[in-house]
């Protein structure tokens, strides 16, 4: 962050600053007192179990050197701002801090696929530019503002992932980024329970474009019967996919063992072949965005193929190792939701192998009254395309079974556990050796546990 005075972020923010003494300088902004570095703006937010404004002392002492408060903390021995809530002040402040910077910003939102086209956006644009992205999944209303105090001068673009459960959540992200550039990556299920429906997902991811002039372009895939309806009316519009009527369409699709894809694309009447170190024609779908993001930026050919190709898949993502008993792991477990577990399971599919296909699927969360027919889609897509194996894992799982159960799979290709530690007592009298496994559950059900379980098993 660049140094900021504590009477200019008083001002910002329309607060009462108190206790200030002397001109302070704040170098940056935390909202976790155990990772406060000194220099630093502690800014306390109230959540569901703890309120931060219990730690406010324990920040200064770990050297911050001034504290945001929703409360008046009477006379104390170190400066504070007086806001009314302090989450919107952290949204504001990084809002403020933002319009200091006069450089472009590329939004990436979606229900699938957001942290992984982000990476690969910023891959591709690290070739020519110094690029500032969130770290991670630091993409809801608390992690966007502290990604956004990391801006310093010499960056050239941001890359922010932007995530919602809610509606007005994006159109707040959206305030404080202002992109000039915004991505969905497609609409799917994931968090339809707060959503009520995927055009109502639609309605809110669409949010990322509410700031939007006639310069601004949105990059979208073009293969979402929903998304796929934008024109280019208030502003451009680029559409990428497989499907012919895209501006950007991938061609003769490779995949080069557990390497990554090939694929090639049409600009500007040449053609043009890329590869992306990761497996999955839903990443080949990740990897044209980035490319589109790359042009629209003005990019070279070449640097946008050299960024691709440097792109580093992040952890629990489509990871794929070997057992010293044979068995070939694809260890997909961050997370899950219908569609991307539709898109690993078509990634099993395609898998050169010469043992069986096994799926490892614990719950996925969120779905609300979704979630019985989505946990059976995903069965029937499994029973669909001849996964030999499925262990589930959870109690909304069981409905996976149903779903395989109801397209022609038998009881004994079927097993169930209530949690981890119970699949894991039984999975090696389960699997064989050139049993190719992809393991893959929502967040919350840790399925890492069953990958390390295997990968360190000698
Ligand atoms: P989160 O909501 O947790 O932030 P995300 O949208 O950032 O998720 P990623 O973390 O990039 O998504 O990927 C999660 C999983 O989604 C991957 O492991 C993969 O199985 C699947 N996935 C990735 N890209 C796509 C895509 N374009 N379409 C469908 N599924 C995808
Ligand atoms: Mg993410």
């Amino acid at each position: 962050m660049e140094p900021m005075n504590i009477v200019e972020i008083a001002r910002a923010l329309n607060g009462k600053l108190i206790n200030c003494e002397h001109n302070i300088i704040v170098t940056g902004v935390s909202t976790d007192s155990r990772k406060i570095n000194k220099g630093q703006l502690f800014i306390p937010i109230k959540g569901l179990n703890f309120d931060g404004h219990d730690f406010i002392e324990k920040a200064i002492e770990m050297g911050a050197v001034a504290s945001l408060s929703q409360y008046d903390l009477g006379a104390r021995n170190f400066p504070y701002i007086i806001v009314e809530d302090t989450q919107i002040a952290l949204m504001k402040l990084a809002k403020y801090y933002r319009s200091k910077f006069n450089i472009p910003a590329v939004a990436v939102t979606g229900s699938s696929g957001k942290t992984t086209t982000k990476e690969m956006i910023a891959s591709v644009l690290s070739e020519s530019f110094s690029v500032l992205k969130n770290e991670g999944n630091l993409n809801n209303t608390i992690g966007l503002p502290i990604t956004v105090f990391g801006i310093e001068k010499h960056h050239d673009i941001c890359v922010f992932e932007m995530g919602m459960n809610r509606f007005g959540e994006i159109e707040s992200l959206a305030a404080i980024v202002k992109p000039d550039v915004a991505v969905i990556t497609n609409i799917g299920t994931a968090h339809i329970e707060y959503l009520g429906s995927r055009q109502g997902i639609f309605e809110a991811k669409k949010e990322v474009f509410k700031y939007f002039t006639k310069e601004n372009t949105a990059i979208i895939n073009g293969d979402d019967d929903m998304l796929s309806t934008m024109t280019n009316t208030e502003y451009n519009v680029i559409k990428y996919g497989l499907e012919e009527h895209n501006t950007f369409c991938a061609k003769n699709i490779k995949q080069h063992g557990d390497e990554g894809m090939e694929f090639s694309l049409c600009i500007d009447g040449k053609k043009e072949n890329f590869f992306v170190p990761l497996i999955g024609v839903h990443n080949v779908y990740n990897a044209l965005c980035a490319i589109a993001v790359g042009l629209t930026m003005k990019m070279n050919i070449e640097k946008i193929k050299s960024g691709l190709a440097k792109f580093a898949p992040g952890k629990m993502r489509m990871e794929i190792f070997n057992t010293d008993d044979g068995i070939r792991v694809i260890n997909d477990s961050y997370n899950a939701n219908p569609d991307s577990t539709s898109a690993a399971i078509e990634v099993l599919k395609n898998m050169p192998c010469h043992g069986r296909r096994v799926l490892i699927i614990g719950d996925m969360m969120e779905l609300g009254d979704y979630s019985e027919i989505g946990h059976k889609r995903v069965g029937e897509k499994a029973a669909e395309s001849n996964i030999d194996i499925i262990i589930t894992i959870g109690e909304k799982a069981k409905d996976v079974c149903k779903g395989a159960l109801n397209k022609g799979m038998g009881d004994r290709q079927i097993y169930h556990f209530k949690d981890n530690a119970a699949a894991i007592s039984q999975l090696i009298s389960i699997l064989l050796p050139k049993d190719t496994v992809l393991i893959k559950g929502s967040r919350v059900m840790k399925l890492e546990e069953i990958a390390d379980f295997l990968r360190e098993r000698r």
